[in-house]
């Protein structure tokens, strides 16, 4: 069989199985299948696949057609440029939070320049490890003059192999995050933290009913949300994050597309201030941000 007929009947069925992105899929998939990179595989259609390449695309095409995340499929999610492992003890990471990073790492530079002691940021339900370890990676390379101490909380201690094994192999030193199991921040003591960096499950329990497949397969722990309008847990979240962050300290939580108003509400009544929402490209609210009442400015202010 030859790629280009591979990757067409290949597309026919994930069509038929009800993946929205059947081509794209299937190409993914023929190149985790074959190792060649998804360039070759749209530039070399004529090419033969071997007997091992076909049997091992057959066996992903089974999986996708089951609706099985690609991720979960592949073993690998890309997250801003980094190639996370993720298999089904980890919520796969996706777009929407890489705008919460980028948005924490605009923060941290800024205050780091402003001040000399350390920063201390704490991921909550670290997952993979993507907000901490792309975080970890990205300050890497900056020249701060304040040093950012990064620490990845999960509830799960399943999902925290998985974020340590991606910390080893995307950062140096890998310990430059450091990882605890605790449920939310019970772990952490005493108001010591700068910004606590979350994507908290979030999704309402009518929702996850009504869910496309793919959800089934990911930890109902990394997406069940709780209360009726899937906000217990931020909830929680924010008054445990209240407990531990600095005055001035900030929280940046991944919210759903419709919970804006309502989180903003929450945030305000759980004791932060300055709450306001971050949108994404068109214009949908997916982050939440809310500070600590009090003297963020003490350390700027030098004679
Ligand atoms: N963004 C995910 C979804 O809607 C939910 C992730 C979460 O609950 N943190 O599928």
């Amino acid at each position: 069989m030859t790629v280009r007929e591979a990757l067409a009947a290949a597309e026919r069925r994930l069509g038929a199985a009800g993946c929205e992105t059947a081509w794209l899929d299937a190409r993914v998939l023929l190149s985790h299948a074959t190792g060649w990179s998804e360039t070759r595989i749209v530039a070399e259609g004529r090419d033969s696949l071997s007997p091992e390449a076909e049997a091992a695309f057959e066996e992903a095409l089974g999986r996708r057609e089951r609706r099985e995340p690609v991720a979960y499929v592949t073993g690998r999610k890309e997250f801003r440029s980094l190639d996370f492992a993720v298999d089904a003890r980890v919520l796969v990471p996706r777009p929407e939070t890489e705008l919460l990073v980028e948005s924490a790492l605009e923060l941290l530079r800024k205050r780091a320049a402003e001040r000399d002691r350390d920063l201390v940021v704490v991921d909550v339900g670290t997952g993979s490890g993507a907000i901490a370890v792309s975080i970890a990676h990205a300050l890497a390379e900056a020249k701060l003059r304040a040093s950012v101490r990064l620490v990845a909380l999960d509830r799960s201690g399943e999902a925290l192999t998985v974020a340590v094994e991606n910390a080893r192999r995307l950062l140096a030193p890998p310990r430059s995050v450091r990882f605890l199991r605790s449920d939310l921040t019970s772990a952490l003591r005493g108001a010591s933290v700068d910004l606590v960096a979350a994507n908290p499950p979030y999704v309402a329990p009518a929702e996850l009913a009504t869910a496309p497949p793919e959800l089934a397969y990911e930890p109902r722990l990394a997406l069940d949300g709780r209360g009726v309008d899937g906000l217990a847990v931020v909830e929680h979240l924010l008054a445990d994050s209240r407990r531990v962050l600095r005055p001035g300290g900030r929280i940046l939580c991944e919210i759903g597309s419709t919970q804006g108003e309502t989180a903003l509400r929450r945030a305000e009544s759980s004791g932060f201030e300055s709450a306001k929402l971050l949108r994404d490209l068109s214009g949908v609210a997916r982050v939440l941000v809310a500070e600590v009442p009090g003297a963020s400015g003490e350390e700027v202010r030098r004679p």
